[in-house]
């Protein structure tokens, strides 16, 4: 698709629509450039940030009528390079949009702005007794984990993004503003746009507004850390607890040399093994307890080596701040060095054979790989480094994710478990999809036939 450059009349008309709320500036320019993953920078043209729907529809519109690309920006947490400008034109920042609109707490509900985070809207929904389960850990907004379908440690439980959004308000492509879905919890009616515009990662439409389904904050919690001798053993863990019917909150794996930086990182006193993180949740104290001790007699038949339970809030709240904190503390062991974080998700009942892939493929290379997961999910990740400038690692890295994403879609699994496809995961697409591709490029072009929104990602 050939694009036009954005030019000074362009960014005066953007400042009419949204005044004094646009910029050129080479450090915003530079802001808006790169997300949280490895992928070059692209810096685009001018950044907007508008504070209203109908601002967003003026600023789509125009990018229309010139046929300018425009790709909306959150808080560019992405790990894929989903937010970045490839094609440059219009980066719409979000950030001044998020406003909780409306709570009805006894709907289980709230209206919400793109540019809320999710941190700052359970801020507010604790007092009410209520919080938004998804969570990917990051300062994510609302709006880039619609366009994502992030999910998070609680999605064993609590599902994704998709499955907790009600309905959207959506600026289309010409710039005119539909709604999706209802406030009904279930619905049969008509084709349902939400779940297609969800994840579709602003190539269809920018979000600005959301009506979020949320759920009631457990009356009581247990977590445990398991250790292991083997990750396998942590693998195979997992599925028999899910396999035990035990519905845990969250079940995570941390492999032996991701502990090893996690731990000293986060001043935990914990031993550096093979590792599950469990949570789980009930309306009595004796219904969580009953659970955990399932969990001890399943872990130690799959030949735990240690079971600490009994944690109390302030301990549980450390060891997942330590488990959401992990990529930095990754990040910080290796600095400079360039990383690629995998993300593939399998059925359950290939997870074992995933992970014993995994640990062996990682091997196979002489880099620093670390292996983490939101278990529960049959969700993998990898991080991986490469030394800076060093083509020959990056491709030696590039190599192994490919081997274990084309492995994990062989196992009827998924090149992206809540990442999204981005730059990283279009070269899979063909390979996951196979024919229903061409159905995403006819839905892609009946959205944005001209492609302006978030070029050259997904398809
Ligand atoms: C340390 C760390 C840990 C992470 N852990 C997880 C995890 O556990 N689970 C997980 O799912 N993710 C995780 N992520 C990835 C990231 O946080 C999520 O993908 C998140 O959803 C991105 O949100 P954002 O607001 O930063 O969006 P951005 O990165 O700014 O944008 C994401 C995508 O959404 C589009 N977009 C943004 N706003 C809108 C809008 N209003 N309308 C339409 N499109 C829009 C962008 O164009 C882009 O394609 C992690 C990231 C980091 C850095």
């Amino acid at each position: 698709m050939d694009f036009n450059d954005v030019t000074a009349a362009d960014v005066r008309r953007l400042g009419q629509i949204c005044p004094e709320r646009v910029s050129t500036g080479e450090s915003v320019l530079d802001q808006h450039a790169q997300d949280e993953s490895g992928h070059p920078p692209v810096r685009p043209e001018v950044v907007v940030w508008p504070t209203a729907a109908a601002e967003v529809c003026e600023v789509v519109g125009l990018a229309a009528e010139r046929r300018i690309p425009v790709t909306a920006w959150g808080a560019g947490s992405s790990l894929e390079g989903n937010p970045i400008p490839v094609r440059n034109g219009i980066v719409v920042d979000f950030s001044q949009m998020d406003r909780l609109v409306e709570l009805r707490p006894e709907s289980f509900q709230a209206d919400v702005e793109p540019g809320l985070s999710y941190k700052d809207l359970n801020a507010r929904l604790r007092h009410e007794g209520l919080f938004f389960p998804p969570d990917p850990g990051a300062a994510a907004t609302l709006g880039g984990m619609i366009a994502n379908n992030a999910s998070g440690v609680r999605t064993v439980r609590y599902r994704a993004t998709k499955d907790n959004v009600l309905g959207l308000q959506v600026v289309l492509a010409d710039g005119s503003l539909i709604h999706t879905g209802t406030c009904a919890h279930k619905s049969s009616s008509g084709y349902d746009l939400t779940r297609l515009l969800v994840g579709s990662e602003g190539t269809l439409g920018l979000v600005v507004g959301a009506t979020l389904k949320l759920s009631a904050l457990p009356a009581e919690a247990s977590a445990a850390v398991v250790s292991f001798g083997t990750i396998q053993q942590v693998a195979a863990a997992v599925f028999q607890i899910m396999r035990g019917g035990l519905a845990p909150a969250a079940m995570e794996l941390l492999d032996q040399a991701t502990m090893g930086v996690v731990v000293p990182d986060a001043g935990l006193d914990l031993a550096v093994r093979p590792t599950a993180f469990l949570e789980f949740h009930s309306g009595s104290a004796a219904a969580v307890d009953e659970s955990v001790a399932v969990a001890r007699e399943i872990c130690e038949a799959e030949g735990a080596v240690a079971f600490c339970s009994g944690l109390g809030a302030e301990a549980r709240n450390r060891i997942w701040e330590a488990r959401y904190a992990a990529y930095e503390a990754l990040r910080r062991e290796h600095p400079g060095w360039r990383p690629l974080i995998l993300d593939t998700a399998v059925p359950l009942g290939a997870y074992t054979e995933l992970v014993a892939f995994a640990a062996e493929r990682m091997a196979r290379t002489d880099l620093p790989g670390y292996l983490f997961g939101h278990a529960g999910d049959g969700n993998l990740h990898i991080v991986c480094f490469t030394p800076p400038g060093d083509d020959r690692a990056w491709q030696q890295i590039q190599d192994a994710n490919a081997d274990l994403v084309r492995r994990a879609i062989d196992l009827h699994g998924t090149a992206t478990g809540e990442h999204g496809v981005g730059l990283g995961k279009r070269r899979f697409m063909d390979h996951e999809h196979g024919s229903s591709l061409a159905w995403m490029r006819r839905i892609k072009q009946a959205f944005d036939p001209l492609g302006i929104l978030n070029p050259d990602k997904i398809l």
